[in-house]
């Protein structure tokens, strides 16, 4: 096998030149270059580029991947920030709306406000023409029940312990004296109330009627020390004396007595309306009315109830909103909203009135955040929620939205997880660079392999067409030395014997180099085509050996090189083709001869060791380089050692004995120092070797 020609630009220049002129070798190269070009190119096109635009996409991919995954957590955050702005938006719309529809229609506002929105919890009127407020409550001083100083005095207790005692005729009279006496008007009504009470425990039921029937008439709006009216409470004792005498009767005046308690006021600070209220409609549960009725009307008293509560519990809120807004003049029908510490405040107008509508915040929060949690899935990135001004905000917010009608809140959309987010995505990086870098890996390693495989066949492909001008080569030469000794005996040129003996000499020598070749020449093509058998059996391998070496001997001495031996004492059988191992150790001898020549020595040495038989060729020659101790036993294979590459040879040689020590069981090694010597060792199994399927035996 040739040097591959190193090709700088100025050798390739001078190459160039030299080819034009018509130097084949110069043209040979050339030809050369131009299949390693083609081959360059070739894997450019097909591994290089592909590779190089693979790992440039796919970081680029990855980059782009990476910045997709945060454009879409801000992306989903805006999203969710849209949703939620809708939704909320949308519940104080339909607010606005019902508010509106009922000013419209002439609904009450006061009734059932929690329909409007559930967070609603009382709604005031501002009479502005008189700039009063108004509600299904009053507020103010007129009302307030009286602390009563006339229940202190001595008679008023003596007949409270008549009462107590259970004499209600004594007690009746006491209180009756004390309304007659009394100086103040709540005072004649307070006792008077009480002697009708006394009456009817006593069993006077018609005087009781009677005085029931005056109170009513003429200190209605008289409060007890509890907060009663004094009207309503007569009411509910007559409605309970007919109620006892026809149900239906009964049930008439309670029904009468509700309807006019819904009707009115309820004052601020103030149960007695809602007791009454609630004692009417127990009441009224034990008459044949209607359950659905009844049930409609508890739920109207609870609202009252309800509202009454709320306004209230805000009733310091309202005036500080009353300070700041409440004369804030704006267009009929639009709404403004405010915030205090509890409530939130939605107001709007009419051409008379000014509604305002109390929102309980906490409520209304919690119910705005339920809006916002619908709109994302369970699994979603993003989470939405509205904050409160002195609620600790989220993590890593991306949105963050004031709400239009209460500043004080915003809405914020935020990463649900976000150091799960950020694992995921830095996850999903590594997993992209880890495919890139596998496929580029696979197509380097790829290459280098294909790079390795085209090698090796553009070495064998050389080797061949080397083998072939080799073998032409090596037949031509001992065929011209035949032809010129045998034309020179046939002309009598060589008179004296002994130059025709020296004659024979060369004509017999070249005819067995000859032969030799073509034996190997023809068991190469043999093993080739893989139809070489060889016929092993026992014998003494010593034999065989001796008998080459005699042979060579002659041809050796003539060269002036002498053969040292070393057989041992008794050597065990060995199973061997005689033939074959003759043709091993011809090609050593020959090899040693001819890259051993200068030195003059062979030696052969066939010894036991464990248990193999090993037969040593040893030279004293141009040595072997440790790189090519491994290839010199390859098909065509010629050394690159110029030294070696003066002799002539076609490279099968070698081949021809691994393979043969292969079919024995055995191997060839060798032992080389470079400028030394060089020593094949052939290795043979003493043990018959098992299993051999080339040797036909
Ligand atoms: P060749 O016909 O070239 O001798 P072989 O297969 O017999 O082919 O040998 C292969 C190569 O091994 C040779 O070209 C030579 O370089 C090297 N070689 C073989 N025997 C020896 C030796 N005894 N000393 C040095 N080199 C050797």
């Amino acid at each position: 096998m040739a040097a591959p020609p190193r090709l700088g630009p100025l050798v390739l220049l001078r190459r160039l030149l030299d080819a034009r002129r018509g130097d084949p070798r110069a043209r040979e190269d050339l030809y050369h270059l131009r299949g390693v070009l083609n081959f360059v190119l070739l894997f450019a096109a097909t591994i290089g580029l592909p590779g190089l635009l693979l790992a440039y996409y796919g970081v680029a991919g990855i980059r782009a991947q990476r910045d997709a995954g945060a454009a879409q957590v801000a992306h989903d955050a805006e999203v969710a920030a849209d949703a939620m702005s809708a939704q909320v938006a949308t519940e104080f719309k339909s607010f606005e709306e019902q508010a509106l529809s009922r000013l419209n229609t002439g609904k009450s506002m006061h009734s059932r406000p929690s329909e409007m929105s559930p967070a609603l919890r009382v709604v005031y009127r501002v009479d502005m023409k008189n700039n009063a407020l108004a509600g299904p409550f009053l507020r103010g001083e007129s009302e307030v029940a009286p602390d009563a100083p006339w229940r202190q005095s001595a008679a008023w207790r003596a007949a409270a312990a008549s009462e107590a005692a259970g004499a209600f005729g004594k007690a009746a009279s006491a209180f009756g004296t004390l309304a007659h006496r009394a100086p103040e008007p709540e005072a004649q009504g307070d006792a008077l109330f009480a002697h009708g009470r006394c009456l009817l425990r006593a069993g006077d039921v018609r005087s009781a009627e009677l005085t029931f029937g005056e109170v009513e008439r003429n200190w209605r709006a008289v409060r007890t020390e509890e907060g009663f009216r004094l009207g309503d409470l007569a009411r509910f004792k007559l409605a309970e004396i007919a109620l006892a005498r026809d149900p239906s009767e009964g049930s008439v005046l309670l029904r009468r007595l509700l309807d006019s308690l819904l009707a009115e006021e309820w004052t601020l600070g103030e149960g007695g309306e809602a007791a009454v209220s609630r004692g009417v409609l127990d009441n009224l549960a034990t008459t044949p009315t209607n359950p659905d009725e009844i049930a409609r009307l508890r739920e109207t008293v609870d609202d009252r109830q309800s509202q009454l509560y709320w306004a209230g519990r805000l009733e310091g809120e309202f005036d500080s909103l009353g300070a700041k807004g409440r004369l804030l003049k704006q267009s009929p029908g639009t709404f403004s909203y405010r915030m205090t510490e509890s409530a939130l405040w939605a107001m709007t107008w009419t051409e008379t009135d000014q509604y305002i509508f109390a929102f309980d915040a906490d409520i209304l929060l919690h119910h705005l955040r339920g809006l916002g949690a619908g709109t994302l899935g369970a699994n979603a990135d993003v989470a939405v929620t509205i904050l409160a001004a002195d609620e600790d905000p989220p993590r890593d917010i991306r949105v963050r939205r004031p709400l239009a009608r209460a500043p004080q809140w915003s809405i914020v959309a935020y990463p649900r997880d976000p150091e799960a987010l950020s694992h995921r995505q830095a996850d999903d990086v590594r997993r992209g660079l880890g495919i890139v870098l596998l496929s580029v890996g696979m197509i380097v390693v790829g290459a280098f392999l294909t790079l390795r495989l085209v090698r090796r066949e553009l070495d064998a492909a050389r080797a061949k067409s080397d083998f072939a001008a080799n073998v032409s080569h090596e037949l031509r030469s001992p065929i011209t030395q035949i032809r010129l000794k045998a034309e020179a005996l046939q002309l009598g040129l060589a008179d004296s014997p002994e130059a025709q003996a020296r004659h024979y000499d060369v004509i017999v020598r070249e005819a067995e180099r000859l032969s030799r070749m073509v034996d190997n020449m023809l068991d190469f093509a043999a093993i080739e085509r893989g139809q070489k058998r060889y016929n092993l059996k026992p014998g003494d391998l010593s034999v065989t050996v001796q008998n080459v070496v005699e042979t060579a001997r002659v041809a050796m001495e003539t060269r002036a090189m002498t053969i040292e031996e070393s057989y041992p004492e008794d050597l065990p059988p060995v199973w061997h083709d005689p033939d074959a191992v003759a043709q091993v150790v011809v090609n050593l001898l020959s090899n040693a001869a001819k890259y051993g020549q200068e030195a003059g020595w062979i030696g052969v040495v066939v010894r036991v060791r464990g248990d193999e038989v090993l037969v040593e060729v040893t030279d004293r020659g141009i040595g072997i380089d440790p790189s090519e101790t491994q290839a010199i036993f390859e098909q065509y294979y010629r050394s690159n050692d110029p030294a070696a590459r003066r002799k002539k040879g076609t490279g099968i040689g070698l081949t021809i004995v691994k393979y043969i020590m292969e079919a024995h069981g055995g191997s060839v090694t060798v032992r080389s120092t470079h400028g030394v010597g060089t020593t094949f060792v052939l290795h043979f199994p003493i043990k018959r070797p098992p299993g051999l399927d080339r040797q036909g035996a």
